[in-house]
């Protein structure tokens, strides 16, 4: 990292740059290199090991589409588990749903979490102080080959698949996954950009369908995740469940009173719409 710029180390033949105005914190924690400053355009940025994670301006258009579409498509979502997620994006997008009795939080790294509350706390809210809120600090692969409770949507906010992030993409993961689900039981997961990473969205997608009867991905824009689509994986244990009406979802965005920023019941659709690169990504 330069004095003045931050330049993530994803690819090695390809960067994006962020202006550093201010780094607010700096330090290798007990599992990864943990940065977060501040930027003229994307407000506060954190990145883990050389890799922007989440930044103020944008973190809206990930954090809506990973949570709104599987617990909106759910219909009666109650428990929900959120896999890594440490800056609280997720889970605070999760509690907005006043049908989330409760929302379980399995984080491998208890600094993210408490320097995001610090420096970031527009992104988590309340979300860490809300009574149905059971944080965890534990490893997701540990903690799901271990828990005994049932979940109607799990979401894996994940790093990507190097260092602790590395065993949150393998097959006996999304196996304990999917035992772990209740019948019409959703999983979501974070696969990438597939343009730049597109052997990760195959395996995530053959491991997939191996356990679920529907299993495809939906996209979302976000603008420091560089260089094209994010790629959400699916599995859903009720191969009906994506096939509801329209009306359906909006009655239930109605109803959910959001204040969204990307999501809404059109691009919920939408965002299932495959380019042909990325269907073809399916074919194994
Ligand atoms: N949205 C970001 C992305 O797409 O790159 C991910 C954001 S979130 C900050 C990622 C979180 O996953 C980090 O807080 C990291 O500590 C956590 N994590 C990584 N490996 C983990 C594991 N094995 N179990 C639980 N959490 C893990």
């Amino acid at each position: 990292m330069s004095q003045n710029w931050f330049g993530e180390t994803l690819y090695p033949d390809y960067q994006q740059r962020h202006q550093i105005d201010r780094v607010l914190y700096e330090k290798k924690t007990e599992f990864q290199e943990l940065v977060i400053f501040e930027s003229p355009r994307f407000g506060r940025v954190l990145a883990l090991d050389g890799v922007v994670q989440v930044t103020e301006k944008d973190e809206f258009v990930y954090h809506e589409m990973l949570t709104h579409v599987p617990i909106l498509a759910h219909g009666a979502a109650e428990r929900v588990l959120v896999i890594g997620g440490g800056d609280g994006g997720v889970l605070e997008e999760a509690l907005k749903h006043e049908g989330v009795e409760r929302a379980t939080m399995v984080e491998i790294d208890p600094s993210v979490v408490e320097l995001c509350r610090k420096y970031m706390p527009s992104i988590s809210g309340a979300a860490f102080d809300d009574k149905r809120t059971d944080l965890v600090f534990a490893d997701g692969r540990t903690f799901m080959a271990e828990t005994k409770e049932t979940f109607d949507v799990i979401i894996v906010d994940s790093t990507d698949p190097v260092g602790p992030g590395t065993v949150l993409f393998e097959q006996d993961f999304y196996a304990d996954c999917r035992a772990r689900l209740t019948e019409r039981g959703i999983l979501v997961t974070q696969s990438g950009v597939s343009f730049m990473q597109d052997e990760e969205a195959r395996n995530t997608h053959r491991r997939l369908k191996a356990l679920f009867p529907d299993a495809t991905f939906y996209l979302a824009q976000v603008p420091t995740y560089a260089a094209g689509f994010m790629t959400l994986g699916w599995g859903c244990r009720d191969a009906n469940l994506r096939k509801v009406a329209p009306p359906v979802i909006e009655r239930r965005f109605a109803e959910a009173r959001l204040d969204t920023r990307y999501y809404n019941p059109a691009i919920h659709f939408a965002a299932f719409a495959l380019p042909t690169y990325i269907e073809r990504l399916k074919d194994g």
